[in-house]
Parts: C-alpha cells; sequence; structure tokens
C-alpha cells in the first residue's frame, strides 16, 4: 500500500514533480519497506543498521543524502525511511521552497523524529539553504522581523528531524551542505537480474500475467532504471490486452519495444537523437553541451542528468575535456561509418 502523510505537506510546496508517472497505479509499485526494496544490496544493508541503530537509541535518524540519475529509487527510499521508523513524511521540492518563511512553514510542522523529504535539494536558493544549516544541525531556525533599529530577533526551536535530500549529482551541491548530512548513499543503475525481480513484482501488483522471457526482455532494455521497467511493462499489458488474449509473452513484449521505439540496447527515440547530432552536426564531437542543449531544444539539465548518465554508463558517449564524443559504440550501434578520425587521432 502506497504510504501517504496522515498529516499533509504543505500545499505550496508538495512536490510537482509527482509528475505524470505519480499515477496511483505507479504508487502503488512502490516498495514500502526495505525488504521489498529489489538490488541495492550494500546500500539496503547499511540503511537497515543505521535504522535500527537510530530506533534503539530512540532518535531521530541522521540527515540523510541519496543521489542518483532520476528513477532509480531515491523518493522511494525517503517514504521506506520515514516508514521504517514509524515516522510521518513531508514531501517537498526544492525550487517550491521560496523563502524562509515557507522552509520555516515546513519544519514547525515535524513533530519529533519526522522525515522532511527534499527532492532536488540542489536547486534550494542560498538564504533558504542558509537557514536549513541551523536546522538541521542545531533545530532552530534564527529569525527577524523588521528593519533597523526596530528590527526584533527570535528563535524558532524545532523537533529533531531526519531530512532526506535527493539529488542527481553530489556536485551540484554546496560544501557545508553536503558536510551536513550523516549518511550519504549513492544509487547505481540497476543490473538486468534486478530489473526483471522489479518487473515480476510490479506484474504481480498489477495483476499481469507475464513469461520469464518477457520480463527479462524488459528488464534488459529498462536503461538499468525500475522507472522505466515499470513504465515498459504498463505499456506492454496494453499491448498483451489489445493484440493478444491479455499474457505478456516474448513475442508481444518485443513487438510493443518495438512500437515504444526502444532498441535492443534499450535506448530510446531521445537517446539516439542525441548521438546522432554529436555524430552528424558535430563530427562526432568533441561538442560543448550547451551546443548540444540549443541544438536539442532540451535544457542543459535534462540531457546532463537523464540522458547522458546511462549513455556514459554504456559506453556510447566520452566526456573530455573538450567536449562530449561519441565512441566507436555508438558509430556501430546507430550503423553509422566514421568518415574521419575521432580528434586527435590519426585515421
Ligand atoms: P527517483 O526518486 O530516484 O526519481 P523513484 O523513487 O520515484 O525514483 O522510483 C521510481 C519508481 O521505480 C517507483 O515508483 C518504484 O515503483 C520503482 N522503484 C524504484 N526503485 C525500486 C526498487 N529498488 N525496487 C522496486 N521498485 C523500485
Amino acid at each position: 500500500m502506497p504510504i501517504s502523510p496522515t498529516r499533509p505537506a504543505t500545499e505550496a510546496v508538495l512536490d510537482p514533480s509527482a509528475e505524470e508517472d505519480e499515477s496511483s497505479e505507479e504508487a502503488s509499485l512502490r516498495p514500502t519497506r526495505l525488504k521489498d526494496f529489489v538490488g541495492q544490496p550494500t546500500l539496503v544493508q547499511n540503511l537497515e543498521v543505521y535504522v535500527k541503530a537510530a530506533r534503539k537509541r530512540g532518535g531521530a535518524l541522521d540527515h540523510v543524502l541519496l543521489f542518483g540519475p532520476p528513477g532509480l529509487g531515491k523518493t522511494t527510499l525517503a517514504f521506506i525511511l520515514a516508514e521504517e521508523m514509524g515516522q510521518q513524511i513531508t514531501v517537498a521540492h526544492a525550487p517550491a521552497i521560496e523563502h524562509k518563511g515557507q522552509l520555516a512553514a515546513l519544519l514547525t510542522k515535524l513533530e519529533p523524529g519526522d522525515v522532511l523529504f527534499i527532492d532536488e535539494i540542489h536547486r534550494l536558493s542560498n538564504v533558504v539553504e542558509e537557514n536549513l544549516y541551523t536546522a538541521m544541525e542545531d533545530f532552530r531556525i534564527d529569525m527577524v522581523q523588521g528593519d533597523g533599529p526596530m528590527a526584533t530577533a527570535w528563535t524558532l526551536k524545532l523537533s529533531p528531524f531526519t531530512l532526506v535530500g535527493a539529488t542527481t549529482r553530489t556536485g551540484l551541491l554546496t560544501g557545508p551542505m553536503l558536510s551536513r548530512f550523516g549518511i550519504e548513499a549513492r544509487l547505481d543503475y540497476y543490473d538486468s537480474d534486478a530489473l526483471a525481480r522489479i518487473v515480476r513484482r510490479s506484474s504481480k501488483i498489477l495483476d499481469v500475467r507475464i513469461t520469464d522471457e518477457a520480463c527479462e526482455e524488459m528488464a534488459r532494455r529498462a536503461r538499468g532504471t525500475p522507472r522505466i521497467a515499470n513504465r515498459l511493462l504498463r505499456r506492454a499489458r496494453d499491448f498483451a490486452e489489445v493484440l493478444g488474449d491479455g499474457t505478456l509473452d516474448h513475442d508481444t513484449a518485443k513487438e510493443a519495444l518495438a512500437r515504444l521505439e526502444v532498441d535492443e540496447a534499450g535506448l530510446d527515440e531521445m537517446n539516439r537523437r542525441f548521438l546522432r547530432v554529436i555524430i552528424e552536426t558535430y563530427g562526432g564531437g568533441p561538442v560543448g553541451i550547451e551546443a548540444l542543449a540549443a541544438t536539442l531544444s532540451e535544457p542543459r539539465d535534462t540531457l546532463e542528468d537523464v540522458i547522458e548518465p546511462f549513455l556514459l554508463q554504456q559506453g556510447f558517449l566520452a566526456r573530455t575535456a573538450r567536449g562530449r564524443m561519441a565512441t566507436d559504440r555508438a558509430y556501430e550501434h546507430l550503423s553509422i561509418q566514421r568518415t574521419r578520425a575521432p580528434q586527435g587521432q590519426l585515421f
């Protein structure tokens, strides 16, 4: 069952990235306990220890920073940590916390031990971030009202709470912010076995009949990402229901993946377009990220956070000091012949 806070999060800062995916069906696929969280074994084992220790001490869990590409389970883990601690969770999206007053409103609603989850924590404004430091360290916020000699200052005392921050890259956080997290946890892309287990688990929840081959096929093409695996499953289920007898077998899975334009390596149209632009418009690179963003009409952040990490990890893309370059693997995958040697090398 999805967890929802019985004390609702402050309206204005309710996570807007609760996005398209966050249908009630998608929410039903979220594991709610650590034992049901598939993959990432070292991380899960460590978190189990931290939760047990905090519960034994009867205190709040230390602040946790979760980082990794989108769709790998950061939000899911934040909810799980609250559930394991037997506490409520409030979800906030960093850019929506516009000023100190909003931060104070969020923090003063927390009961002892509660979890505040801030997604995209690298996008907090400087003022909000600086106030969060004292909140995290001393559980207080210093408030000032008015200006000059008439100004009055007072301190808001907060209950000890756990901040769970999520970010795509730790490099985006300031040093002082990073140093205030006692627990740092990196989520990596999942291997096919773990993704197959996720597809299997989700198909049970969604009541989809699926063969092992279909499960494995979708796992292989999910770009290491549970959110994509679940999305592929939901779309392939539609094809199975409309084109077949409802059973999701290997042929139906392959047909659905072909129609969704997800290729053998798991790349979708956007991934291929990214590589093709480097090759066809920029002679294979090196090309700067700003130029790519302009050519593709995509925000730089989307390219860096969503598209590039998987292409880099899989060796389709190389990042050099002078920019991005398409690798031999990218040329082979797109069946494009190199017409000149990669820059800096003789053909
Ligand atoms: P993030 O916050 O990192 O973008 P989410 O926590 O929203 O990712 O995860 C996306 C979806 O993938 C969730 O709805 C959940 O169903 C699924 N998911 C993520 N990690 C796991 C996991 N380890 N086991 C099972 N399902 C997972």
